[in-house]
């Protein structure tokens, strides 16, 4: 059975809507991701999955 990589978890800044790959936590295959601190585009600390990053953007 083939074993793709795993693609690390992306966040999208809340703020600047930069995407920023997850912090990995522990090791395979119980590691989990989590958002990083903060963005390093803006300092901004509120990350959206990318995967539930809403298709319209608020502004
Ligand atoms: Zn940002």
């Amino acid at each position: 059975m083939a074993h793709l990589p795993e693609r690390p978890k992306e966040y999208v800044c809340d703020n600047c809507n930069n995407i920023v790959a997850g912090v990995v936590n522990g090791e395979p295959p119980d590691h989990t991701y989590e958002p990083p601190t903060d963005c390093r585009a803006c300092g901004n600390s509120d990350f959206v999955e990318l995967d539930r990053y809403p298709s319209m953007p608020k502004q």
